[in-house]
């Protein structure tokens, strides 16, 4: 299995058969585990063995499976599988930050994950600095000895700025810093993030690798160390631990996330490129476009551009929200990574609450709409977003 490419691990990683030899993995759809005798119980709760299992909460044979294979996927030792992508973020932070701790973010991070940083860490003390992700002098300057981690998305939302992994890594690292990264929008195809210098890498599992919009779920993968000395901890007596349906869905995800991601991401491409430049546009986002800001990074640390698009309307909100409801392929709504495209306006929904200063210093502008590209037609969407567009009133 070492040897194994990526895509033959998406499909064959990590699995466990029961006696009756089953093809597709086996949903375990239990809560606990019986012992053949009071004193393997003892010896059990002293210490589990690989397939020996205690308690849902802890783990379960169906959510190992998915540990195991996107471990093996993404080139990391092991993996926690977590209710939420939420619970994975608040897992790895929660789990190595105590008061007195300092950790630097990049400021443009999914809204939760700014809630636990500045209002949750902060009433148990962490000290949380952030920065502008794409400006290595901010981070130099605000990483210092005794920094206990850096945090930041590999590609943001929803501007879709790409930061420097090995960078940033390189800088965190020379002060004796952990680097977490959510990379839900560089999605786990392509290259190893965790080989470009990240200790713990999270995702969203919500997203590209259930990909239907069927159910939450979240990982955190890193060293087993870490995994398991560090994080399983706080895990598995915090209760954020994923349901195995849930598992199930993810782990069959799993096994098409390769030919999905692809499919989208050059579709996403095409749009990117079909729409640039048009008069109802002030600016199309998406790094697999030639004049993206951080073109180097890209080619560097991406397969792809990915499969989300940011469109500014010229027209500002009422030109955002003609635009949205002439559309009628992608549906309005909030997730990403889905079959179904989706748009979605940051401004009034996944931001709303941030100050109107903040969502400037993001370039969240009132014309700006995220577009996540599924796994439509191309052309139709093409067709779609450039008669929803000519729809708009002009200025
Ligand atoms: C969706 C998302 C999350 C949170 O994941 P949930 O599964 O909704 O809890 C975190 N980070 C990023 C970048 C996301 O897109």
């Amino acid at each position: 299995m070492t040897d194994w490419n990526p895509k033959t691990l998406a499909v064959h990683g990590g699995t466990r058969r029961s006696q009756y030899g089953e093809v597709s993995e086996a949903i375990f759809l239990t809560q606990g585990f019986v012992y053949d005798s009071a004193e393997q119980a003892e010896a059990r709760f002293q210490e589990a063995g690989p397939d020996e299992f205690i308690y849902a909460r802890y783990g379960n044979p169906t959510v190992r499976m998915f540990e195991d294979r996107i471990a093996a996927l993404d080139g990391t030792e092991d993996a926690f599988a977590t209710a939420s992508g939420m619970a994975a973020v608040n897992g790895a932070l929660m789990a190595i930050a105590g008061s007195g701790d300092h950790i630097v973010a990049a400021r443009a991070l999914f809204g939760s994950s700014l809630t636990i940083l500045l209002d949750i860490m902060g009433r148990f003390g962490v000290e949380v600095t952030l920065v502008d992700g794409t400006d290595l002098g901010a981070w130099r300057q605000a990483v210092r000895p005794g920094t206990r981690a850096v945090f930041f998305e590999t590609v943001s939302n929803p501007t879709l700025e790409v930061i420097d992994i090995a960078a940033v890594a390189e800088i965190a690292h020379a002060q004796g810093a952990l680097v977490i990264v959510d990379n839900v929008f560089g999605t786990p195809v392509g290259p190893n993030v965790a080989d470009m210098g990240a200790d713990v890498v999270i995702y969203s599992s919500t997203k590209h690798i259930d990909g239907q919009g069927r159910c939450l779920g979240g990982v955190v993968l890193g060293s087993r160390e870490f995994i398991r000395q560090t994080l399983e901890p706080y895990m598995k007596h915090t209760g954020g631990a994923l349901s195995p349906f849930n598992a199930w869905v993810m782990l069959k995800g799993l096994e098409t996330l390769d030919l999905r991601v692809q499919a989208a991401a050059a579709s996403a491409q095409k749009i990117a490129e079909a729409l640039e430049g048009h008069p109802k546009l002030s600016r199309t986002l998406f790094p697999g476009l030639a004049n993206h800001p951080d073109r180097a990074i890209v080619d560097r640390q991406m397969a792809h551009g990915g499969t989300v698009i940011a469109l500014d309307l010229a027209g500002g909100k009422p030109a955002a929200f003609a635009f949205l409801n002439a559309l009628t392929i992608p549906v309005i709504s909030n997730n990403l990574g889905d079959a179904k495209s989706i748009v979605t306006h940051p401004a009034t929904t996944t931001h709303q609450r941030l100050p109107d200063d903040q969502k400037a210093i993001l370039g969240i502008t009132p014309g700006l709409v995220r577009v996540s590209v599924g796994l439509e037609d191309t052309d139709d969407l093409i067709t779609d977003f450039r008669a929803a567009l000519d729809a708009v009133p002009a200025g």
